[in-house]
């Protein structure tokens, strides 16, 4: 049996100011590029600002320029409710890859402010700086810092292609805040997020229950084998390099799709030296990296690929140096909070299921210190990082009710 609100979220409103923050490095394919720190980021997070000072938030923002829009209790004392995402875009991105999650929290915000109520514990929106890690070769770096996975120092001193540094660029839009960038005591933190994949649109359903991140395992790899002339050197002369990373690169291919449509394995990077047609070559460095939503299979494939790949390596004549660089555990999320999506999805009467996010997020990083959960929509295609990421009207507002019903309940909850 479902239940209608009547508490609802304004769903013209919202996609009007997704649309008014997509204006924000509009390209003319549709897209959005805000790059983190940049002036375009600082119009779009100027403009975020007087919205939610027009709402009647208290904004503030920390070292690191995450921003927090609190909105008072009836219970001062109580720990907040926090919810977001992130404002910046990758360099060919689309309009609602984080803004969603930010945006519609600010429609959480004007709703209740319409509807008259107050919760009892205090609200706060969340802005987290650069989640997308295309300006600086780091993502995640607000929720980061703030979760004490970087120092605060480390971030700093990264530079952009350009040699404009972090601390720079934070000044130079004035959004090097005064706030500690740290965790604080909070109740909940709740993510609204596309899906960025195909999922929830191949099911056919509204709602993606986040449960937690997949875990992963990278490497680093070097096939060392020997530069030598392509038009004398004989088959059982030739140490290549390049065969033998080839053939890995088919091993990384062949153990995910052993694992059928929850594995992951990609190698993304490949740099071949000396990278002349008529030379054999002698060296190649590459990226590898495995996920599965089970950690117990990321810990079988760390088992068993090292040796596979020697193997490989052994048979082309090539030496092969592989590190594994880390090896990040699946982050579940608080139940608690996880069924407070659930719920609220069955109370709107909206189309569910079950996800594991096949991405990193800041609400990774966020529910070590937070309970934590997320909420995904369906995306067209189950496409992003794209400039024609696309999602309907009703689905952002499907979304948002569901954000707004799990932070009202939460909020409100007997202690
Ligand atoms: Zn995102």
């Amino acid at each position: 049996m479902t239940t209608q609100t009547n508490l609802r979220i304004d769903g013209r409103r919202l996609w009007d100011s997704l649309m008014d923050m997509a204006r924000f490095g509009a390209t003319a394919k549709g897209g959005v590029r805000r790059l983190t720190l940049t002036e375009i980021d600082r119009q779009g997070r100027d403009h975020f600002r007087a919205q939610c000072e027009a709402a009647g938030l208290t904004v503030r923002v920390d070292e690191i320029g995450n921003m927090f829009a609190r909105r008072q209790g009836r219970e001062p004392h109580r720990l907040p409710v926090l919810f977001g995402s992130h404002l910046d875009s990758q360099p060919s991105g689309g309009k609602f890859d984080g803004a969603l999650g930010v945006i519609g929290g600010l429609e959480v915000m004007r709703s209740l402010n319409d509807l008259g109520i107050v919760t009892e514990a205090p609200l706060e929106l969340v802005n987290w700086t650069d989640e997308e890690g295309s300006r600086f070769g780091h993502s995640l770096m607000g929720s980061g810092v703030w979760a004490g996975v970087y120092t605060l120092d480390k971030v700093f001193s990264l530079s952009d292609t350009e040699g404009t540094t972090v601390k720079a660029a934070l000044e130079g839009i004035g959004y090097a805040g005064p706030e500690d960038a740290a965790a604080f005591p909070a109740d909940a933190y709740f993510e609204l997020h596309i899906e960025q994949g195909p999922i929830l649109e191949n099911n056919e359903k509204k709602i993606g229950i986040v449960t937690g991140a997949q875990a992963q395992v990278w490497y680093d790899a070097i096939a060392i084998g020997r530069d030598s002339h392509a038009g004398t050197t004989p088959p059982s002369a030739r140490r290549d390099a390049l065969l033998c990373a080839a053939r890995i690169i088919d091993l990384v291919d062949r153990t995910m799709r052993a694992r059928g449509e929850d594995g992951r394995g990609t190698v993304g990077q490949l740099q071949v030296l000396p990278n002349s047609r008529n030379v054999i070559p002698g060296e190649v460095r590459f990226s590898v990296e495995f996920r599965h939503p089970e950690e117990a299979e990321v810990d079988r494939i760390a088992a068993a690929f090292p040796g596979e790949a020697a193997a490989i390596a052994a048979a082309c004549g090539v030496k092969l140096e592989l590190v594994e660089l880390f090896r990040i555990a699946r982050q579940p999320f608080d139940p608690g909070c996880v069924d407070l999506v659930r719920q609220a999805a069955a109370k709107l009467g909206l189309s569910a299921r079950e996800i594991v996010s096949g991405a990193g997020h800041d609400a990774v990083y966020v529910a070590r210190h937070v309970p934590t959960a997320m909420i995904f929509t369906p995306c067209k295609d189950g496409l992003s990082h794209n400039e024609e990421e696309s999602i309907l009207p009703a689905e952002a507002e499907a979304g948002c009710q569901v954000l707004f019903e799990a932070v009202l309940a939460r909020a409100n909850r007997v202690l």
